[in-house]
C-alpha cells in the first residue's frame, strides 16, 4: 500500500492542477459516490524518487456561496481522515482569505500532518501572498507553481518526513 496525500484548499487554489502534475498520464480514478465525496478523485503520484497515492478534492463553485464553509469542513475532514499528510494549497497571488483562514483553523485542530503550499508563486505578484500564508500557523509555506511546476524539490523535501 502506498502512502496517501490528500490536498486540501478552497475552490480555485490550483488543486486539480497540482493533482494533475503528480499524476501525469497515469490512471486517475474517478470515484462517484455521493455526498462529499462525490468527485473525488484518486491518482498514483510520482515526485522525484516518492511514489504515493493522491486525492483530490473537488470544488463547490457552482453551488450556493452560504453553504460553501460547511460542505468545505465535511469535504476536508473526509479527504485527511486517512491521509499520512496534507497538502494544504493557498493562492499565493490571492492572498490569504477568510476561508483560507478557516480550513487551517481545521487542520490544526486535526490530527494529520500539514504540508502548507503557496501556490501561483511565479512571479513578483506572488510575494505579499507567500508572506500572508506565514500567519496560517503551519509553518513556512512552500512557494509552489502548480502550473509552471516551480517548487517540485521543495514539496519533495517537504514530504518526504511523512512518507
Ligand atoms: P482547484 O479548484 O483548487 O482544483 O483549482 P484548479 O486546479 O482548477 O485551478 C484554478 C485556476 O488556477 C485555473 O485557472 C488554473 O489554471 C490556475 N492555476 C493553477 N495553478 C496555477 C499556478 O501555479 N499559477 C497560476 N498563475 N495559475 C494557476
Ligand atoms: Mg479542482
Amino acid at each position: 500500500m502506498l502512502p496517501t496525500v490528500a490536498i486540501v484548499g478552497r475552490p480555485n487554489v490550483g488543486k486539480s492542477t497540482l493533482f494533475n502534475r503528480l499524476v501525469g498520464k497515469k490512471l486517475a480514478l474517478v470515484d462517484d459516490q455521493p455526498g462529499v465525496t462525490r468527485d473525488r478523485r484518486e491518482g498514483q503520484a510520482h515526485l522525484l524518487g516518492l511514489d504515493f497515492t493522491i486525492i483530490d478534492t473537488a470544488g463547490y463553485e457552482d453551488e450556493d456561496p452560504q453553504s460553501l464553509p460547511g460542505r468545505m469542513r465535511l469535504q476536508t475532514q473526509a479527504a485527511v481522515e486517512n491521509c499520512d499528510v496534507a497538502l494544504f494549497l493557498v493562492d499565493a497571488r490571492a492572498g490569504v482569505t477568510p476561508l483560507d483562514e478557516e480550513i487551517a483553523r481545521w487542520l490544526r485542530e486535526g490530527d494529520a500532518p500539514v504540508v502548507l503550499v503557496a501556490n501561483k508563486a511565479e512571479g513578483k505578484a506572488s510575494e505579499g501572498g507567500v508572506m500572508e500564508a506565514f500567519g496560517l500557523g503551519l509553518g513556512e509555506p512552500i512557494p509552489f507553481s502548480a502550473e509552471h511546476g516551480q517548487g517540485l524539490a521543495d514539496l519533495f523535501q517537504a514530504l518526504l518526513p511523512h512518507l
